[in-house]
């Protein structure tokens, strides 16, 4: 049988010289695959003791939501600027090839006390951190991150104290 990361591509030079992108699409072309690894990401304590999830745009909102329908916990969103509406809480940060801005709709960050963040991919560390920091800053407990691809030479784990768990390594 394929293991998991066969399903992942590698793109050299993507977006950027010197990135090289990891794509975690093929996963959700093959269901049987993603519901293996959705079945797995769902069963982690970080998503059992969490009573929401926050997952990141764009990619971590595929793995998000279908965690938050497998355990029928509530998902909220992280999105880049322009994309919600309402009053919005906002952070700009760095990520492996370039600048960034996160925002959460106040309204529904108000409604749960404690998040687990969901993304596709760990790379610097620096956009899971932005996420983190806006939930602490606004009183709200992060009990975990857990993301499908973790690019270990890039230690973003060092950036974050929380428990991170991670499917695939690179
Ligand atoms: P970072 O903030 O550096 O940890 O970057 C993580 C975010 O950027 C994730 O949301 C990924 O989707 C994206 N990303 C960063 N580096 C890569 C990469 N090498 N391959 C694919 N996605 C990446």
């Amino acid at each position: 049988m394929k293991s998991l990361k066969e399903f992942i591509d590698t793109y050299k030079d993507y977006p950027k010289e010197g990135i090289e992108f990891k794509d975690v699409l093929g996963i959700i072309q093959e269901p049987r695959i993603f519901k293996e690894l959705i079945l797995k990401m769902s069963s982690s304590q970080i998503i059992k003791n969490a009573e929401a999830i926050i997952s990141i745009d764009a990619r971590g909102f595929i793995f998000g939501s279908a965690i938050s329908l497998q355990v029928s916990k509530p998902m909220i969103v992280a999105r880049k600027p322009g994309k919600l509406p309402g009053e919005l809480v906002e952070k700009n940060y760095s990520l492996e090839y370039g600048e960034n801005t996160l925002s959460i709709q106040k309204k529904a960050l108000q409604k749960y006390s404690s998040y687990a963040i969901v993304d596709d991919l760990l790379a610097t560390g620096g956009t899971v951190n932005c996420v983190s920091k806006i939930l602490e800053s606004n009183n709200k407990e992060v009990i975990g991150v857990l993301v499908v691809v973790e690019l270990m030479k890039l230690e973003g784990k060092l950036k974050l104290n929380y428990p991170i768990e991670s499917s695939i390594t690179f």
